[in-house]
C-alpha cells in the first residue's frame, strides 16, 4: 500500500476509471464530488477513500479545497471536466496542489490559435483553413467563438451559406473559422508519453457516438431534404477502434512529432496522456484537427485494457493505471516531480 500519495481527481469524465487505476496500483484516492452527483459516485464508494463535496468544480480553487488535498499529499489528475469548468488562469497561477503532467499545456487545447500553432509546429497533415469566407467552394465546417466539442459548429458549402447563417446567429463574420470538411472516418488516438522512460506509447482509440449527427443516417434523404434538422455533435459515447496494422506507423510518427513540438513550445511538453482526433479521408490520409492535453473520455471504453495494451502489458491496463503506474514508478525512483506541475 502506497500511503505516502493521494491520488484526486474530479468526479467527472473519466473519473471511474482514474480511481480504479489508482487503487489497482495501492494508491488512496480522494474524489471531489459535486453534491448532486453524490448519489451516482457512492455507488462505487469501494473506489473511494475520502470525498470532497463541493457544489461546483470552480471551488476545487477555494483555499479550503486546495488546504484539504494538500493535507491528504494529493496528485490531481486533470480530464475534461477540469479544463471545461474551472479557469485555466486560477489553475495555472493559484493552484497549489500538484497537478499530473503539464497543466500549461491545457490552454493550448482551449485556444484556437494556440492549438493550430502547436499542429503547424509538429508538422502534422491538418484540414485547410479558410482565411477568407470567399474563397469556399467545397463542403466546410464552420467553428463559432467559444464552440467546443461540436455544439455551435455548422456545415456549409459556399459562401452565400455561411453569410446567411452567421447573419441569422448575430455572429460577426470575421469571428468565425472555417475549415474544410474532411469526409471520411473520424478517429481518436489515445497516447501515453512517459518522460521517466522517454517512449511514447498508443493506449487505444476510439470514434465517438454523437448526436444527432450519427442519426441522420437514419433518416432518408427525401425526409432530411424536408426537415430542419439542426446538425449536433453532442458526444453519448464511445465505440473501440483497431487500426489497420499499416496504418500504425504514421500514427506513431505524428505522436513523436507532437511530442517534440510540445517540449519546444510548451516546455516540459506533453506528460502522460494525450490524444489526437482526426479523420481518415477517402485515400486513407489522416488529417488531426484537434488535440488533448490529458486524459480523454474514449479512454473508458478500455477500462480492462485494449487489443494495444495487451502487447505491452501482461495485465488489463487502462489509462487510469497507465497513469498510477507511472505515479509510482517516479515515486519509487525519487522523480515525481518529473511528473508534475
Ligand atoms: P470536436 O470539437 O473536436 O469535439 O469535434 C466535434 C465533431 O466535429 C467531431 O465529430 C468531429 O469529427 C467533427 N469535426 C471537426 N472538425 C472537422 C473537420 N475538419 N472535418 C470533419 N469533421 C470535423
Amino acid at each position: 500500500m502506497n500511503t505516502e500519495v493521494t491520488i484526486a481527481t474530479l468526479g467527472s469524465h473519466s473519473a471511474l476509471q482514474i480511481l480504479k487505476g489508482a487503487k489497482d496500483e495501492g494508491f488512496r484516492t480522494v474524489l471531489i464530488c459535486l453534491r448532486k452527483r453524490l448519489k451516482l459516485y457512492s455507488r462505487f464508494k469501494k473506489l473511494i477513500d475520502e470525498m470532497i463535496i463541493v457544489d461546483s468544480f470552480s471551488e476545487v480553487i477555494f483555499k479550503e479545497v486546495q488546504n484539504k488535498l494538500l493535507n491528504l499529499n494529493s496528485i490531481l489528475i486533470p480530464h475534461g471536466s477540469l479544463v471545461e469548468y474551472v479557469s485555466l488562469e486560477d489553475i495555472e497561477n493559484n493552484f497549489k496542489v500538484p497537478i499530473f503532467g503539464n497543466k500549461y499545456i491545457l490552454r493550448w487545447e482551449s485556444d484556437r490559435k494556440l492549438k493550430d500553432k502547436l499542429l503547424r509546429e509538429a508538422g502534422v497533415r491538418t484540414p485547410e483553413v479558410y482565411s477568407s469566407l470567399d474563397e469556399v467552394n467545397d463542403i466546410v465546417i464552420v467553428k463559432l467563438p467559444g464552440a467546443k466539442g461540436g455544439k455551435g459548429y455548422f456545415l456549409a458549402s459556399s459562401p452565400e451559406e455561411i453569410r446567411k447563417k452567421v447573419k441569422s446567429l448575430k455572429i460577426d463574420e470575421k469571428d468565425i473559422f472555417i475549415q474544410k470538411y474532411i469526409v471520411g472516418t473520424p478517429t481518436y488516438i489515445h497516447f501515453f508519453y512517459s518522460p521517466l522512460s522517454d517512449e511514447l506509447e498508443v493506449i487505444s482509440m476510439d470514434r465517438r457516438y454523437e448526436t444527432n449527427s450519427d442519426g441522420l443516417g437514419r433518416i432518408p434523404a427525401d425526409v432530411q431534404l424536408k426537415s430542419k434538422i439542426d446538425l449536433s455533435y453532442l458526444v453519448i459515447g464511445n465505440f473501440p477502434i483497431v487500426l489497420r496494422e499499416s496504418l500504425l506507423e504514421e500514427i506513431f510518427e505524428i505522436g513523436d512529432d507532437l511530442i517534440k513540438a510540445s517540449k519546444k513550445l510548451v516546455s516540459p511538453g506533453f506528460i502522460g496522456p494525450f490524444c489526437i482526433e482526426g479523420t481518415y479521408d477517402g485515400t486513407g490520409s489522416f488529417y488531426v484537427f484537434e488535440f488533448s492535453a490529458r486524459i480523454v473520455a474514449g479512454t473508458n471504453v478500455f477500462i480492462n485494457g485494449s487489443p494495444y495494451t495487451w502487447l505491452l502489458y501482461d495485465e488489463p491496463m487502462s489509462m487510469g493505471k497507465r497513469i498510477a503506474k507511472e505515479i509510482k514508478k517516479a515515486l519509487e525512483e525519487g522523480k515525481i516531480k518529473e511528473l508534475i506541475t
